[in-house]
C-alpha cells in the first residue's frame, strides 16, 4: 500500500488509533471528517464523499482487522481501498492499432492533449498521428502543426476545408501508415447543439476505439452535464484532466467519471507535448488529499 502524501491532519488523525486494539465511532468520524474536507476542496462531487465515506464507516466498525494487524493499519487499508474504488484504475489502453476520439468544450486542453498523447505513444514505440478537425476555433489548425512538429509525429488538417467530418475521412486516409489515429474535435462554449450534431457525425465517420472527454481540472460540477451530453452522442470510454500543474485538484472530473461509468486515462501537467502522464490511482489520491 503505497499512500505518500496523506496530508498532515489525516495522517495525525489515523496516528491517534496507534497503539489501540480496537477503533472506536469517534475516532471513525474524525478520519471521515478530514477526508470529506480534503476531498470537498479538491471539487469531488458532496454525494461522491458522502458514499465514500459511509463506506469507510461501516467497513472499519464492522470489519475485523486481520491476525497481526493494528487498528490504524486496518483503518488505513480501509481508507485506501476505498479511495481507489472513488477515483478508479487507470483507463486501459493497449498499445495497438487503435483510433482515439477527443471530446470537449472549448479551452479544456484538446489540441494539446492530442499532440500530448501522440508524443506518448512515439515513445512507446509506435507511429501514431493526430487528425484536426476543429474548424471552429481560429488558431487551433496552426496550433496543432506545430504541437505535432515539436513531438515528431504525423499530422493532418486542412485550414481551406471547413468541413470537419470531411477532414476526418481524408485524414484517416492520408495517414493510413499510422498506428495510432488521434482525431482532435471543435469545442464551444457551452453544450450546444451544433457541436453534439457535429461529433456525432465525425464519430461515425471515424468509427474510434475508444472516445475521451477532455475535462480541465478546474471543472467543478459542470462536468455533470458535460460528460451525459457526450456520453449520450458518443459514448465516453475515458477521462483526460488536463491542466493539474495549476492549483485544481481535479476532483470534479470525478463527477464526469461516475456519470459515464468510466475510468481516467491520462493526465495534462503543463503546455508542452512531454506534460502527460498515464492516470495513476495512488498519485492521483495522495494529490486530492494533499
Ligand atoms: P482546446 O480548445 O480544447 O483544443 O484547448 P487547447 O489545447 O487549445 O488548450 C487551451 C489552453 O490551455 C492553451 O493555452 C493550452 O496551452 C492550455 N493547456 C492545455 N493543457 C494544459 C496543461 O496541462 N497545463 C497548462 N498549464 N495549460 C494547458
Amino acid at each position: 500500500m503505497v499512500l505518500d502524501n496523506l496530508g498532515s491532519s489525516l495522517r495525525g488523525s489515523l496516528d491517534t488509533l496507534s497503539g489501540k486494539s480496537r477503533v472506536g465511532e469517534d475516532d471513525i468520524e474524525e478520519i471521515v471528517k478530514e477526508i470529506q474536507r480534503s476531498l470537498l476542496q479538491a471539487d469531488v462531487d458532496v454525494s461522491l464523499v458522502m458514499e465514500l465515506s459511509d463506506s469507510i464507516k461501516t467497513r472499519a466498525l464492522e470489519e475485523e482487522p486481520p491476525g497481526g494487524t493494528t487498528a490504524r493499519d486496518h483503518v488505513l487499508s480501509i481508507v485506501y481501498e476505498e479511495l481507489v474504488s472513488l477515483v478508479g484504475e487507470s483507463t486501459e489502453i493497449p498499445l495497438e492499432n487503435q483510433t482515439i476520439l477527443l471530446a470537449g468544450l472549448q479551452g479544456s486542453g484538446k489540441t494539446t492533449t492530442s499532440a500530448k498523447m501522440a508524443w506518448w505513444f512515439s515513445k512507446k514505440g509506435l507511429r501514431p498521428a493526430v487528425i484536426q478537425t476543429d474548424t471552429f476555433r481560429p488558431g487551433a489548425y496552426d496550433q496543432a502543426k506545430e504541437m505535432c512538429a515539436r513531438a515528431e509525429v504525423d499530422f493532418y488538417g486542412n485550414p481551406d476545408n471547413d468541413d470537419p467530418v470531411d477532414i476526418a475521412r481524408k485524414g484517416l486516409e492520408e495517414t493510413a501508415d499510422a498506428d495510432i489515429h488521434i482525431v482532435d474535435t471543435a469545442g464551444r462554449h457551452a453544450l450546444e447543439d451544433d457541436l453534439i450534431a457535429e461529433i456525432e457525425e465525425i464519430e461515425s465517420a471515424v468509427d474510434p476505439d475508444r472516445s475521451l472527454l477532455v475535462l480541465d481540472a478546474a471543472i467543478g460540477q459542470g462536468a455533470k452535464d458535460q460528460a451525459k451530453q457526450f456520453d449520450e452522442s458518443i459514448g465516453i470510454n475515458g477521462v483526460v484532466i488536463t491542466k493539474l500543474d495549476g492549483t485544481a485538484k481535479g476532483g470534479g472530473a470525478l463527477t464526469a467519471v461516475n456519470e459515464t461509468d468510466s475510468s481516467i486515462a491520462f493526465l495534462g501537467s503543463g503546455e508542452t507535448v512531454q506534460d502527460v502522464e498515464r492516470f495513476e490511482p495512488n498519485s492521483f489520491i495522495s494529490r486530492l488529499l494533499g
